[in-house]
């Protein structure tokens, strides 16, 4: 991956459910601080995820201290509770448009999302302009196709946007880039703890063990 910019100002910005966060999201995060050479990675789960919203959702702040169980002391990577500052459903485009407001202009802005999110970007607010506002990074995920990342991207965003030299991802017209990267993929989600812990069956060494406890004492997924 050739990237040219001052790397003591970049930022990585991967939001979520978190519910609960896991290892496939932490070593992610891991690999793409250190493949990127990021200052910073913030997880940011979201407060109202407008996908997410079941009655069952566990809640925001609940959410974000099993992240920042998760997380613990990182020199790089922290948790941030930006969306729980802000009322309504939690849209990546107006984090984004924070952020940018509260970094100001000379942090370069890496939004992190898998696979399985990127292809159904249509569903999510404004999301053509999100390609215009930073760049993407888009994480493989077992069972998801890249190949058809190309044809969402021409069809749906903007058809100008053409694959970068060696198939590291794609150019959008307004220069930034979409980064496709292979971290160790990990078929662990959320949703099958969640079923696991239901089930009454072991979730150890899916996730670190502090988030473990938190979800037995708190009762969570029951
Ligand atoms: P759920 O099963 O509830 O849908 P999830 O495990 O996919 O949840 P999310 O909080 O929705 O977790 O994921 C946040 C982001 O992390 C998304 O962009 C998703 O694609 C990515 N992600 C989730 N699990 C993994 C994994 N195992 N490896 C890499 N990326 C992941």
């Amino acid at each position: 991956m050739s990237l040219t910019a001052n790397r003591s100002k970049r930022l990585g910005l991967f939001g979520g459910t978190f519910n609960p966060i896991h290892y496939g999201h932490l070593r992610t995060a891991e690999e793409v601080v250190e493949a990127l050479g990021l200052a910073r990675l913030w997880f940011i789960p979201a407060a109202l995820p407008p996908h997410k919203m079941g009655p069952h959702i566990t809640s925001f702040e609940m959410r974000l201290e099993m992240t920042r169980l998760a997380v613990g002391k990182h020199p790089r990577i922290t948790v941030s509770d930006i969306e729980g500052r802000r009322a309504g459903k939690s849209y990546s485009i107006e984090t984004l448009r924070q952020v940018r407001l509260e970094m100001g202009q000379d942090w370069e802005l890496y939004f992190i999302l898998g696979l399985d999110a990127i292809l159904e970007i249509t569903t999510w607010k404004d999301y053509a302009e999100l390609f215009t506002l930073c760049n993407f990074v888009v994480l493989d995920r077992p069972g998801y196709d890249r190949s058809q990342l190309e044809a969402v991207l021409r069809r749906e965003v903007d058809p100008r946007c053409r694959p970068l030299p060696g198939g590291t991802g794609f150019q959008h017209a307004s220069g930034y880039k979409i980064f496709l990267m292979s971290t160790t993929l990990m078929d662990i989600s959320a949703t099958r703890i969640r079923r696991l812990v239901g089930e009454g069956r072991s979730i150890r060494y899916l996730l670190p063990e502090k988030v473990r406890r938190y979800i037995i004492t708190n009762k969570l997924y029951q």
